[in-house]
């Protein structure tokens, strides 16, 4: 756990969060400002701040993290009429949280390419 890492304290139960599943390795919450009707962050249990910082070594716990975000669109109503899983790696690319985390976004019509 990182000290000041809000998504390492959020895993620890310190900060509270809409937890909708969790495992071993990873914690699914609501995202606080959602930017769909279904707005979830899937994180590891880790901190791992970026993408960047993932080795080979992370190839697993990657998978699992976008099968997770599977799981929950299906337990969402969303996995036939479609969702985004993304992952934004640094500020150039939206990310403001520097602990890793799968957006799943669905429950609207999305475009491409993104903003
Ligand atoms: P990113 O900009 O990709 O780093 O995503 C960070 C996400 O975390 C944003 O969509 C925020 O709305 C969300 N967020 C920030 N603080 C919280 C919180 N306390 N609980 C749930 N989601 C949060």
């Amino acid at each position: 756990m990182a000290a000041d890492c809000l998504f390492c304290k959020i895993a620890a139960g310190e900060i509270p969060a809409e937890t909708v599943k969790q495992a071993d390795e990873w914690v699914a919450f609501r995202d606080i400002n959602p930017q769909a009707p279904t707005h979830i962050l899937i994180i590891p249990r880790e901190h791992i701040p970026t993408l960047n910082d993932m080795g080979p070594d992370g190839a697993g716990l990657l998978g699992r993290l976008l099968l997770a975000a599977k799981e929950i669109a299906a337990d969402e109503g969303i996995a036939d009429s479609g969702y985004r899983a993304v992952l934004n790696c640094n500020p150039g690319a939206g990310q403001s949280v520097f602990h890793i985390h799968v957006h799943l976004l669905g429950g609207r019509a999305m475009g491409w390419p993104p903003g």
